[in-house]
């Protein structure tokens, strides 16, 4: 199958998410999840979404809240588990080998970040590749690479689907990603890459003349956790800024970006927050759907 396939197969009308320049997320999210419900009442599954929590991170737990509720609102079965932050590596691996054999399960995600005294690789990659929820599992990060259908990362599978429900055409444009996180930035740049067939740049802390790429980039993605270091005064007339920092500052949520001069600039972008957020968690809701979708095909051929 394609890697096209790994994305909703529907075409969410323009008019219903976009309000002038602003590319509200969480609107699209809104038509996201409404597809989701349909479609799994078409199936007739119950897709079922297992989080395991490390530790009392605030952060982590306002996420870990958001994508029960999420789950919940689209009729999936939903499961948390909260584990102390001193919690052993053997018991969160234990906890997934449960959730790999329950079959109301089909997706599992573990918040980020775990303690120190975990190694984050191997409890990740103790995740069946078929119920991973997150796209981070080596067999569907190498299948993204291929160019197979597989589990995308749910930031950047957000990213692309706001840039290919747009009436615009982006092959052969530039692209440019600030960030080459595994979790962010290289996949989306691959995305970009493989899906829109744009010319596309990965900057990063050791790029030269940062500002020289962004200038010229036709769809900026800027997802480094570093604020403002990005002049938004000069990014290009008529580009598409995307905004995927996320920033607490004075209580309020803010982004990498001065979005002041972008509004100005810019043909669409992205605001914080409303913007890239929702729809990383609308993705994961994708992503725990279609792997029931798989399994359900699987069980019924075997
Ligand atoms: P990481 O810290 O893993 O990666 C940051 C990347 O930014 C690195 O590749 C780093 O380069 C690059 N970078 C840092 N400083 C600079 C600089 N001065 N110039 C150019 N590049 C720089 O972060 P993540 O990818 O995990 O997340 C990035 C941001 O996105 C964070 O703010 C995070 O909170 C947010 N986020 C938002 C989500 C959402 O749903 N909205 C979801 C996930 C993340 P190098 O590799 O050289 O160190």
């Amino acid at each position: 199958m394609p890697l096209t396939d790994s994305l909703p197969q529907t075409n969410f009308s323009f008019d219903k998410w976009v309000e002038g320049k602003k590319l509200l997320g969480k609107n699209l999210a809104e038509l996201v999840r409404g597809y989701i419900k349909e479609e799994a009442l078409k199936e007739k599954i119950t897709p079922g979404l297992a989080v395991i929590l490390v530790g009392d991170d605030a952060a982590s737990q306002v996420y870990v809240g958001a994508k029960e509720k999420a789950a919940q609102g689209v009729g999936f079965l939903s499961r948390i588990v909260r584990l102390p932050k001193n919690a052993k590596q053997e018991e969160i691996v234990s906890h997934i080998h449960t959730f790999n054999h329950d079959s109301a399960i089909h997706g599992i995600l573990v918040q980020l970040p775990l303690p120190p005294h975990v190694n984050e690789q191997q409890v990740l990659q103790s995740i069946l590749p078929e119920k991973d929820a997150d796209g981070f599992h080596f067999i569907n990060q190498g299948k993204l690479l291929a160019g197979e259908s597989t589990t995308l990362a749910c930031t950047p599978a957000g990213i692309i689907l706001m840039l290919k429900s747009l009436p615009v055409s982006l092959a052969g444009k530039h692209a440019v990603v600030v960030g080459r996180s595994n979790i962010v930035g290289k996949p989306m740049a691959q995305l970009l890459l493989s899906l829109l067939n744009m010319t596309t740049t990965i900057c990063h802390s050791r790029t030269q003349n940062l500002q020289q790429f962004v200038s010229a980039a036709d769809v900026l993605v800027s997802a480094t956790g570093v604020r403002q270091i990005i002049d938004t005064t000069r990014v290009k007339e008529g580009s598409i800024v995307i905004d995927v920092g996320m920033h607490r500052v004075d209580g309020k949520l803010t982004g990498d970006l001065d979005l002041a001069p972008v509004e100005g600039r810019a043909a669409f972008y992205t605001p914080v927050p409303g913007g890239v957020g929702p729809m990383t968690i609308a993705m994961l809701l994708f992503n725990t759907f279609q792997n029931a979708v798989r399994i359900n095909k699987q069980n019924l051929i075997a």
